[in-house]
């Protein structure tokens, strides 16, 4: 029996963190219904979760708020006080701030849940980065991808996925970060956060129709590709049609994105994880079948001794 109990503690730890709150459900836009970044979109997510009976086989990581300190690593203070500043304005003030900022809204809750959100982030990441989990997934809301050091862009206030980074390499000493955006969205806010720094591998796979859909920013064309000592680490893959499918996706997993993560080695994987690429998402217009994302995962998961993470970013809930 004793020698069964050592057996047991000397086993690899295979578990795998979860991340989920209902008050993050809180926010929403007063004024425009039509919206994609609504509450359903966590909570048919997490009741899915929940029917597949996969709760039970995760560790609850439970959200806390982000710090100042923490949220700093990537956005001013400015930033950081004039969020603080929504919890006490009246619905109509909210809307006209909103109008300052592209694809934004504010809520008095929005505040806390970035906190919050981002919190389960970052102990979630440091969770796995210090062994006590083999990897994990974060369904959480706010967004993160689009925020940028100081301005609030597509529904998104502070860059989990960057925080989370910053926090790994900071606080614990890692080299060699990989963070992989297949949100159907290029992820500009971890571009830019990362743009010369060679620790990061920045690797976006997004629509881009010639510059045409949204962020409609130059810098997200493939020849974007990191400067001074980050020349070579920021890897844009832009997506000129829509309709792109598995093959297509796979095919850029096999001849692009692998080989370059392969020679990387990184440390830690990350994941900016929007599904608005899967089949029926009306913002995306592309094909994957959801099973496919299995399949990215399956990929991913010998790089970096199997430490991965997935952080929700945007996708669309039924109406
Ligand atoms: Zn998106």
């Amino acid at each position: 029996m004793m020698a069964e109990n050592n057996k047991d503690a000397n086993r690899p730890i295979s578990k795998t963190g979860l991340v989920y709150e209902e008050k993050l459900t809180r926010h929403y836009c007063a004024w425009n219904t039509s919206y994609t970044e609504k509450p359903e979109r966590i909570q048919e997510c997490y009741s899915r979760i929940q029917q597949l009976g996969l709760v039970e086989r995760c560790v609850d990581v439970p959200v806390r708020p982000a710090r100042d300190e923490e949220i700093l690593l990537c956005h001013s203070k400015k930033h950081i006080d004039l969020l603080k500043e929504t919890h006490f304005m009246t619905t109509e003030q909210l809307g006209n701030f909103s109008r300052s900022y592209d694809y934004v809204y504010f809520h008095k809750t929005v505040e806390e849940n970035a906190r919050l959100a981002l919190g389960g982030a970052i102990d979630l990441v440091e969770q796995v980065v210090t062994g006590k989990l083999q990897n994990g997934m974060a369904v959480i809301r706010p967004p993160g991808h689009h925020a940028m050091s100081e301005e609030y862009s597509g529904y998104c206030y502070y860059n989990n996925v960057a925080v989370a980074a910053k926090t790994a390499m900071e606080k614990h000493g890692l080299q060699r970060v990989l963070i992989l955006d297949w949100d159907v969205h290029h992820g500009q806010g971890t571009q830019f956060a990362f743009y010369d720094d060679p620790s990061v591998l920045f690797v976006s796979i997004h629509r881009y129709e010639h510059g045409m859909e949204w962020p409609y920013l130059r810098e997200s064309d493939y020849d974007y590709i990191g400067e001074g000592r980050g020349r070579g680490f920021n890897f844009n893959i832009p997506l000129n049609e829509t309709g792109c499918d598995n093959s297509d996706y796979l095919s850029i997993f096999f001849n692009l994105l692998l080989p370059v993560a392969y020679e990387f080695q990184p440390e830690l994987v990350l994941v900016s994880a929007g599904f608005d690429s899967a089949i029926g998402c009306p913002e995306g217009e592309m094909s994957v079948a959801p099973a496919c994302f299995a399949h990215f995962v399956q990929l991913l998961k010998p790089l970096a001794a199997g430490k991965l993470v997935l952080l929700l970013e945007v996708s669309t809930a039924r109406a």
